[in-house]
């Protein structure tokens, strides 16, 4: 058989180990680590299966079979880890070394039948100890075509070399190895398992870093709550025309957040936004929305609620930021905000909720800040007074922008 064609495998698993690499390098972690080091192992395992004729017999297929148990052993981990973040270290090295002790044994007495078979079925135990567990954990469609892989891997360990000794009428050795129909047979069988395993395993890392990146573009980095673009995206579940199920928005603003940036600095006025931007998540409803809207505004959902609850919930944050005490340099420094609160009616979108809240806010600022202002105390008259002004100030164009400033 030409070495060409077996130099084959070893350079698609080196392509796949350099994709794992190349992801663990934009996005580290222990499972692509370990996946990418069983791929180095197959390498090698491909590789040293080629020269290792150059080896005493009996030494060369120890060590083939050592490099192939320990890779698989590693991948079988990288797997388990990302699915459970566990590690089966202590069975897998346990089942490892019997395995290699059981194959060496057969192979020293010269028992080539009992030596390939314990090779392949010794692979498929350890690689079903190290992912057994998984099932429960598979989310998506390519975690279950992963998980169909791996099975499918084992149970051709284990119907392989039968089937090869069955049609051959004798099992794999040395001496037979080079005929084509093992050496295809192998080959072929592992090389197909393992490139779909790393085509599937590419891709739910792949799409792992794509989640992140969609996360991080709905998140707020200085809060970690949602950005006005998450708010905006989650907040259209409660705002579609089909759904008519009563919902609140609250608006909040910090009182004079200018004055206390120029007189304590930019980082004081941050760590005012991020203490303050936790409370005000944690006051959110298990089904509700918090987020960071702008510099020093928030918002809230506030789903199945009515504008009475709504207000309550309001009074409380507004209680909650008052009592909240930040030390600069030994002087305790205080905040206030102001706030506005406004509800559905019918199927209104989000906008016109949020533009309410917004005058309902702006009536807070104007009674003197460290307010909460329900809409349903203005009149008509004050309405259109806040209307007016609001317009002026053009201060509407804020609810109609998708557009995250850089804050
Ligand atoms: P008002 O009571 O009317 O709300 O007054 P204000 O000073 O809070 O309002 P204004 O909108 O004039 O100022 C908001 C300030 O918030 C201006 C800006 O410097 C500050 N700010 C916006 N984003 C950030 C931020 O990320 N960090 C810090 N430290 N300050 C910010
Ligand atoms: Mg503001
Ligand atoms: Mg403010």
């Amino acid at each position: 058989m030409d070495v060409y064609f077996q130099l084959l495998n070893p350079l698609v698993f080196l392509i796949f180990a350099v994709g794992f690499v190349a992801i663990h390098r934009t996005k580290p972690s222990q499972a692509v680590f370990l996946v990418a080091t069983a791929y180095l192992f197959a390498v090698s395992a491909f590789l040293f299966d080629i020269v290792h004729k150059s080896l005493p017999e009996f030494w060369g297929d120890i060590w083939v079979v050592i490099i192939y148990a320990v890779g698989t052993a590693v991948l079988a981990s990288g797997i388990q880890y990302h699915y459970t973040k566990d590690l089966r270290a202590k069975p897998l090295a346990l089942a490892t070394a019997l395995h290699v002790i059981v194959y060496a044994y057969w192979m020293y007495f010269g028992n080539f039948w009992m030596g390939s078979f314990s090779a392949n079925f010794g692979t498929a135990i350890i690689f079903a100890i190290g992912i057994y567990g998984i099932h429960k954990h598979l989310h998506g469609t390519l975690d279950k075509v992963l998980f169909g892989i791996c099975v499918i891997s084992i149970i051709q360990n284990i119907t392989r070399p039968t089937a090869i000794a069955l049609l051959a009428g004798e099992p794999l050795t040395t001496e037979n190895y080079s005929k084509e129909l093992f050496l295809i047979t192998l080959h072929l069988s592992i090389a197909v398992c393992a490139v779909s395993m790393a085509m599937t395993l590419l891709m739910i890392f792949s799409r792992e870093i794509f989640n992140d990146m969609r996360q991080t573009s709905f998140t707020d980095m200085l809060t970690r709550i949602r950005n006005r673009r998450g708010f905006e995206m989650d907040a259209e579940a409660f705002f579609g025309a089909e759904n008519d199920k009563p919902v609140c928005v609250i608006l909040a603003d910090i009182d004079h957040f200018k004055s206390i940036n120029d007189t304590y600095g930019h980082a004081f006025g941050d760590k005012i936004i991020m203490e303050f931007a936790e409370q005000f998540e944690s006051k959110k409803t298990a089904e509700g929305i918090a987020a960071r809207i702008g510099g020093e505004e928030f918002a809230m959902i506030v789903p199945d609620k009515t504008i009475h609850d709504a207000t309550r919930l309001a009074v409380e944050i507004r209680q909650l930021a008052s009592e909240m005490i930040f030390l600069y340099e030994g002087e305790s420094v205080s905040v206030t905000v102001s706030f506005g609160v406004a509800q559905r009616h019918g199927t209104e979108d989000l906008l016109a909720v949020l533009s309410r809240a917004d005058e309902a806010l702006y009536v807070s600022k104007m009674n003197g800040r460290d307010k909460v202002t329900s809409e349903m105390s203005l009149s008509v008259e004050t309405l259109k007074g806040v209307k007016g002004m609001l317009e002026r100030r053009n201060n509407r164009d804020r609810f109609k922008s998708t557009e995250i400033k850089p804050v």
